[in-house]
């Protein structure tokens, strides 16, 4: 008898000593959500070093992989029948694996044994299931080197998996299992992929997003929701928090000098994340700068903003080129939504000529002359949370 199973890899989880347990455990946990989130109810069991979803059939075993792929922590996803150990039945697994990647000309097997205690080597296996699968297939050829298709075969414990469609899977680590951050997401291109990094790499992204509210439309908040929205299937989504800063910057522009202007804006912005981080148990900010991109970028910029910032401020992006974030935005799926127009708080009271090497005395003489305090108790006092 033959099973449709999910075969779920992972690599960099192997490497933590003593914390694997905890990493599996996280792993299995979001996988099992991203399967609920698709309406389903699989059974996940823990083989030797993979995670095996139990499907009903393969059309589901494919989209259930398209679903893990996009989780945290896997590094590639199968779409297996689970076998048993005998030559007979792997054969014609495989033979029915090589029928879902029609059309191919040359093909080879590449199998692999997890424990010795099967009594075939995995040289063996690739040499008696070719010769199987040679004479019934005439009209393919056995290529070593680049084949069309690959049926692989992996014996792990009392059971084999055979398969010949797999999708690399995002890779980093389980969400969770890094802590919490506050991101600030812009509608922008650059924030969405910082935020998406560093989800990849463990953590939850709690989200904070400034609109220019009321003196711009909301479009941006919602820009934001269906960018979340797209993120969420990573599991490290924590909430959406967004907070209308068209009034503060309007009395920004009216009162400190016009080039200072985006310097406090972006001041402001990192006081007030700094504060909503006690509320969600963050550690450190990420923002999607990167370095000399804009003139809120230089150096000198970054250095008379983070001033003001007690917590750590990561920047995943900074020593990318437009470009590359373009394209990392396109295969993660923001960027169709980044590129809507949309007016928000960055094209709101934009200075003709902003610094680009600011003095940090200069800053924190405009700062000291607004009443901050007060702000970050208002501004906090009527942030809106809403879960994703
Ligand atoms: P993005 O494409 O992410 O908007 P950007 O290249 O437009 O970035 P800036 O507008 O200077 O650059 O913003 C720098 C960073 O400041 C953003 O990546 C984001 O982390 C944060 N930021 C800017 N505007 C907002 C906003 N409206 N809400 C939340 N964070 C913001
Ligand atoms: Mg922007």
């Amino acid at each position: 008898m033959s099973e449709h199973v999910c075969l779920v890899h992972y690599h960099e989880l192997g490497l933590k000593g003593k914390n694997r347990n905890n990493f599996e455990r996280r792993l299995i946990g979001n996988i099992k959500t991203a399967i609920n989130e698709m309406g389903l109810r699989l059974e996940v069991r823990r083989i030797s070093g993979r995670l095996a979803v139990l499907a009903d059939t393969h059309e589901q075993c494919l989209s259930v992989a398209s679903c893990l792929r996009k989780v945290p922590g896997v590094a590639r996803v199968s779409c297996t029948i689970r076998t048993q150990r005998n030559l007979d039945d792997i054969c014609s697994a495989a033979l029915l694996a090589l029928s879902w990647v029609e059309p191919f000309l040359s093909f080879k097997v590449n199998s692999r044994r997890a424990h010795t205690d099967y009594p075939i080597s995995s040289m063996e296996l690739n040499s008696l299931v070719g010769a199987w699968l040679c004479e019934r297939l005439p009209q393919k050829r056995v290529q070593m080197r680049s084949p069309d298709a690959v049926a692989h075969v992996e014996v792990i414990e009392g059971a084999a998996y055979v398969y010949s469609q797999s999708q690399k899977g995002i890779g980093g680590l389980p969400s969770g299992s890094a802590g919490a951050v506050v991101s600030l997401l812009s509608a922008g291109i650059d924030s969405p992929v910082a935020t998406w990094r560093i989800i990849r790499r463990g953590a939850i992204a709690h989200c904070l997003h400034f609109s220019g509210v009321p003196q711009t439309p909301d479009t941006s908040k919602h820009l934001v929701r269906e960018i979340l929205e797209l993120l969420k299937p990573t599991g490290g989504v924590g909430s959406l928090a967004c907070v209308d800063f068209g009034d503060y910057q309007r009395n920004i522009a009216l009162n400190v000098p016009e080039k200072l202007r985006v310097l406090i804006y972006r001041r402001l912005m990192l006081a007030t994340a700094c504060r909503y981080a006690k509320n969600v148990g963050a550690k450190a900010l990420v923002t999607g700068e990167s370095l000399g991109q804009v003139a809120s970028q230089t150096l000198a910029n970054i250095m008379a903003v983070d001033e003001v910032a007690s917590l750590p401020v990561f920047r995943p992006l900074i020593g990318n080129d437009k470009q590359e974030i373009i394209d990392e935005a396109k295969e993660i799926g923001t960027f169709t939504i980044s590129s809507q127009s949309h007016e928000d708080c960055c094209t709101l009271f934009m200075p003709r000529s902003p610094e680009t090497q600011a003095k940090l005395p200069e800053v924190l003489d405009a700062w000291a002359s607004l009443a901050i305090a007060e702000w970050l108790d208002s501004i906090l006092a009527n942030i809106h949370v809403e879960k994703i």
